[in-house]
């Protein structure tokens, strides 16, 4: 088992503070806590405040592709480019790059020194839109395996397990 920690954003209860950026940027300054650039900051906000839209980005991964394709997004009239909402760092756009060296960012949830009981942008979000959780899932080995273990369960079934053991000695003898 794998542990997968996940950072769950309720748009509904973002109103666009800006506080998760703030701390975000200062946690990842050097000195630590020597500045609050948000450009620095591994979460980012699109807002449009006449419309009340605020959506909180996390940074995902580095991609070199840069997008043929655009998608459109229309949220309480405003069209925006699926741009907008995307986590990676890529040749096209700013957005999640390093302002000094334009080395990508990406989330590390706060990973770093001193350890976080939990990401410092949840800990910053007074109105509850960023929620944290830690769960236990199957890596794909494990998937794997149980794929496998069923496979064989299904064949001793309608073969008898003669029969199979016989087919794999006989392969493994080439
Ligand atoms: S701290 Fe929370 S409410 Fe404020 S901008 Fe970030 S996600 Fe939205
Ligand atoms: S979890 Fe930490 S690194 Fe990731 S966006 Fe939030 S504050 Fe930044």
């Amino acid at each position: 088992m794998k542990k997968v920690k996940r950072i769950k954003v309720d748009l509904d209860k973002c109103n666009g503070c800006r506080a998760c950026e703030v701390i975000c940027s200062a946690f990842h300054a050097t000195p630590k806590y020597s500045s609050t650039n948000p450009e620095r900051s591994r979460i980012r906000l699109v807002f449009d405040p006449i419309r009340d839209v605020y959506v909180p980005i996390l940074a995902g991964e580095y991609t070199e592709a840069e997008c043929n394709s655009r998608h459109t997004y229309t949220i309480d009239g405003k069209e925006y480019d699926e741009c907008s909402f995307c986590r990676s760092s890529c040749p096209s756009r700013n957005l999640f790059k390093e302002p000094d060296s334009g080395l990508p960012l990406k989330c590390d949830t706060c990973e770093d020194e001193p350890p976080q009981e939990e990401p410092l942008c949840v800990q910053w979000c007074i109105n509850d839109a960023l929620t944290y959780e830690e769960t236990e899932e199957e890596g794909e080995e494990e998937k794997k395996t149980e794929e496998m273990e069923l496979g064989l369960e299904e064949l001793v079934k309608k073969h008898g397990v003669k029969k199979v053991m016989d087919t794999v000695s006989r392969i493994a003898k080439g």
